[in-house]
């Protein structure tokens, strides 16, 4: 992606122009820019990044964005195609199904993605693992390891991926150094895939099959009721 700004002040971006995901309305959406800085500013400052603020199209809320300063020349400034949210979307999980320790420390998981430290969030994930193999026991452990082989085959995870994924989340922090993976934001994203995917095969499934079953036994008047 090519992105430039040219000496009256306008940016360019090539191909499809820049689309994320809003941190305020959450939609994936494109954006408008409305604050660019001036191209005669930046040539004679020189500095080694361009702050940009754009319109979310869809919401209309301001949007941030950091680019790296490729180089520097009389008829354009060209950034690098890999900016830096200064905000980033939150995920939303339904937590309150999790138990209580495990849901503050997903919690603070999710706030280390949503900050892109990518690392932190794998710490506080493995964190958020050891606390529910504490509160699931053995066999919990197992069956949580059985649906992350599941995750692998449904995802098509390659062995590389998947190899993070168990080490970030089953490895121990007695392991020999490096004891976790480093995760850059590509990998980050799946392991927040694959936490999603556990806890709610985990914990969210079975609250709502339960919610929804004590629902039934009350709404629906059993056979012998009904025709006494
Ligand atoms: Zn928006």
């Amino acid at each position: 992606m090519t992105i430039y700004i040219d000496t009256q002040n306008e940016l360019h971006v090539e191909f499809q122009g820049i689309a994320l995901t809003c941190p305020h309305c959450q939609t994936l959406t494109h954006l408008s820019p409305v604050a660019v800085p001036r191209f005669e500013d930046l040539n004679t400052r020189r500095p080694k990044h361009a702050g940009i603020g754009f319109r979310c199209d869809a919401c209309g809320e301001p949007v941030f964005l950091k680019f790296a300063i490729r180089s520097f020349n009389p008829a354009r400034i060209e950034l690098s195609g890999n900016y830096i949210e200064v905000e980033r979307a939150r995920e939303t999980f339904p937590l309150t199904y999790l138990p209580e320790e495990a849901e503050s420390l997903f919690k603070e998981a999710l706030s280390c993605y949503a900050a892109a430290c990518f690392n932190a969030f794998g710490s506080m994930s493995r964190r958020t693992a050891q606390s529910l193999f504490r509160e699931l026991g053995e066999r919990g452990k197992l069956e949580l390891f059985d649906t992350l082989q599941e995750i692998r085959e449904l995802a098509a995870l390659d062995d590389e991926t998947f190899g993070i994924m168990r080490a970030v989340l089953f490895g121990s922090d007695s392991d020999p150094w490096p004891n976790q993976p480093s995760l850059n934001a590509e990998r980050a994203g799946v392991l927040l895939e694959v936490m999603r995917d556990l806890l709610y095969q985990t914990f969210v499934r079975k609250a709502r099959l339960l919610q929804a079953m004590t629902f039934r036994k009350f709404v629906v008047p059993s056979t012998s009721e009904a025709s006494a």
